[in-house]
């Protein structure tokens, strides 16, 4: 039976994986297992453990919060206990009003309730953009602090110390939502099942969309995020208002559940601390593990109750647990097994079929050897794919222009002056000594450094005062001199992960489900399969990258790069760390992109002999500024090149000096342009 996620495409890119995010996701056996659980405690359990069970449902909800925030985007809140807490004691309290006749709609409270605590989230975290990751850590602290001595101490909320009871507002009734009676615990179990389901279904389409693969570029690393177009510091704030709205969520269904809101002495700092528990054991990328997690955190303490455990004890235990897992937790070695599972049977399935195949041409007389070999059909198939991505060609004479650009850090000049044209269409490498500013170069154009004076033009624009990710959209892709993929992903997501940009579709619209989106997300699937083929990377396609050799993911960042529709290519030495044989064939390939598809590639690279076997046009940068350009043969004719960089260490003459050496045996002597002896006549 073939996977129901798998198309095969009959014109000549190949099998790539169709995006179908819910039914994929729901493919997953644990999918189906933790379904299987959820339904048969309803049948197995007693009453108060049915009840235990729905009230780990919100901190599901609050840990899938965790999990976009810490999980994906790599940000820690130490504010997510006072966030649940705010929004149950503001909602059970407008909406206890209502039942006292004075008050609000239940909807219109809960939706007061999580607007505010997620404007308060999305306001802390806009506030904070620019600031490390370090501060958004005591900013939140400060923010649960800060909650802690304002919302837990009215009594008419929480029951705090202005004199309340250390409960908030009591009620011998759960509210009627849509006019539907929850009062039963089973009734209110399959409810608020029904919000988890809302929620994980919004979530896995977020994740599956380019949306939610910038999320987990930015986390995995920001400057490769923006090098794609990926405004990563909206992103971070996205997250935070995400967990904010989630937290949200949370605390109204858990006010629900409990009657009266729950006692706020469990919802302090220490609260926020143990909830990393979750993402932390959970780890990158697994929805699945974080319910499992949340409900083993709230069913546990209630089934060890009788050894008197602690509570905060068994929390603190799983977090120590969950760190010893590193960042992909419990969650990813459950997906290494998933994986190794339908792997398994499809290698054997590809087998028979290669045993079958092989018994067949044996028969015919045909049996040889197959290597990876593209036909020359399926390449244009796939470059036909990838160019009909790509933006127009440029029109403009120049890709890349920069003048009289200096950088200093400090007493060091990085870059004195270094000016470069990059004629669009054109290969261009930036050879030279350790130090001479190359990367310095690649990151002012890149937009990651300012220079402290000069010009910059992309295609004709000036482009001196614009963001990273603005730069990118001019059509400008990056990939770094040490490889920046997601090592806890898949193939074929790092190489989707560079769509955002070039998808142009509204997240909102992938949330939804909207069929055009997804179309569009499935093209970018295609595109990025095609250029996996070219790459030579397809068969990688379904596992994990950080298993893979260092060739492969050089590979598969640019065919991130490809996926995010450039025009300009800028590849920091791509042959770093890789053996000469790799580098020639990584070179071969590149330049193949670049004549097929038309690109304009600034390259870096040490290795010199490929720059001059594959460049038009050469710039060699010493101390900051161009020692020589021109092309490959001029360049390496280049006696100060020569002299300076490529370690020809001569002593060059000029003719009538040659002629004065050689006096002994009377000769006439002409240099060639390198300045050595070219022609020597008695
Ligand atoms: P390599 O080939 O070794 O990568 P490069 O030509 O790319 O070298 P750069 O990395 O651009 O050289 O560095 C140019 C100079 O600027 C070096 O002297 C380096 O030490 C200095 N430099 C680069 N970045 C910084 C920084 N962030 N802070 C201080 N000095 C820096």
């Amino acid at each position: 039976m073939r996977d129901s996620t798998e198309h095969v495409l009959d014109d000549g890119v190949g099998r790539y994986t169709r995006t179908r995010p819910v039914r994929r996701a729901m493919s997953s056996p644990w999918s189906f297992l933790l379904l299987l659980g959820l339904l048969g405690w309803v049948v197995l359990v007693p009453d108060y453990l049915l009840y235990s069970l729905s009230a780990a449902v919100p901190v599901a909800i609050l840990g899938l919060g965790l999990l976009v925030l810490q999980g994906w985007t790599r940000e820690i809140s130490l504010c997510s206990a006072g966030l649940f807490g705010s929004a149950a004691y503001y909602f059970s309290w407008l909406d206890r009003s209502t039942q006292e006749g004075k008050g609000l709609h239940t909807l219109v409270a809960a939706g007061l309730a999580i607007s505010g605590v997620t404007a308060l989230m999305a306001g802390l975290a806009m506030a904070s953009s620019k600031l490390p990751a370090m501060y958004m850590i005591v900013l939140t602290i400060g923010l649960q602090i800060t909650i802690e001595s304002t919302v837990y101490t009215v009594g008419y909320l929480s029951g705090g110390t202005s004199g309340g009871n250390g409960y908030g507002p009591i009620s011998d009734q759960r509210p009627h939502p849509f006019g539907i009676s929850v009062q039963s615990d089973t009734r209110f179990y399959f409810f608020s099942l029904l919000w988890l389901a809302i929620v994980l279904i919004g979530l896995i389409r977020l994740r599956r969309s380019p949306t939610g693969l910038a999320f987990l570029l930015v986390g995995s690393n920001r400057q490769s995020a923006v090098a794609l177009g990926i405004p990563a510091a909206r992103f971070r704030v996205l997250a935070f208002t995400t967990a904010g709205f989630l937290a949200g969520v949370a605390g109204v269904l858990a006010s629900m559940l409990y009657i009266s809101p729950p006692l706020f002495l469990s919802l302090r700092v220490q609260k926020s601390l143990l909830l990393l528990a979750i993402p932390v054991v959970a780890g990158v990328d697994s929805m699945a593990s974080v319910i499992v997690i949340a409900a083993f955190l709230i069913v546990g303490p209630v089934l060890l109750e009788s050894f008197h455990i602690d509570e905060n004890f068994v929390w603190s235990v799983v977090l120590a647990i969950g760190a010893l897992f590193g960042a992909r937790g419990i969650g990813g070695r459950m997906q290494d097994l998933e994986r190794r599972m339908r792997h398994g049977a499809r290698r054997m399935r590809t087998k028979r079929k290669r045993m079958a195949t092989v018994v067949l041409r044996e028969a015919d007389g045909l049996a040889h050897e197959k290597t990876y070999v593209l036909s020359d059909e399926e390449r244009a198939a796939c470059l036909a794919r990838i160019e009909s991505w790509l933006p127009p060609r440029p029109t403009t004479e120049f890709a890349v222009r920069t003048s009289d650009i200096q950088l200093a850090f400090g007493s060091i000049h990085a870059l004195r002056g270094a000016d470069i044209e990059v004629p669009s269409g054109q290969m261009v490498g930036l050879i030279g000594p350790n130090g001479a500013g190359k990367t310095t170069l690649f990151d002012v154009i890149s937009g990651f450094t300012p220079a402290d004076s000069g010009r910059i033009e992309m295609f004709g624009q000036d482009v001196t005062g614009m963001t990273g990710w603005d730069r990118s959209r001019l059509g400008m892709s990056r990939t770094f001199q040490n490889t920046r993929v997601i090592t806890e992903l898949t193939c074929g997501d790092n190489i989707c992960a560079g769509a955002y940009q070039a998808v142009k579709v509204n997240p909102i619209w992938f949330l939804l489900g909207r069929r055009s989106a997804w179309d569009r997300m499935r093209e970018a699937e295609e595109v990025g399969y095609a250029a996996a083929r070219l790459l030579d990377v397809h068969k990688y396609w379904d596992e994990r990258v950080g298993t893979l050799e260092f060739s492969a993911r050089r590979r598969i960042e640019i065919a991130r790069a490809l996926v995010a529709g450039p025009r300009l290519l800028l590849l920091d030495e791509p042959a770093a760390g890789l053996d000469p044989a790799s580098s020639s064939a990584l070179f071969d390939l590149v330049r193949q992109l670049h004549q097929d598809l038309g690109l304009t590639v600034l390259i870096v690279e040490h290795y010199v002999k490929a720059v001059l076997d594959t460049c038009d046009l050469v710039y060699v940068l010493a101390e900051g500024a161009v020692m020589a350009s021109g092309t490959p043969a001029e360049v390496a004719a280049n006696r100060r090149v020569q002299d300076n960089y490529l370690g020809t260490r001569v002593d060059y003459l000029d003719e009538d000096e040659y002629e004065d050496e050689y006096a002994y045996a009377d000769v006439d002597v002409d240099v060639d342009a390198a300045g050595l002896p070219a022609t020597v006549q008695p």
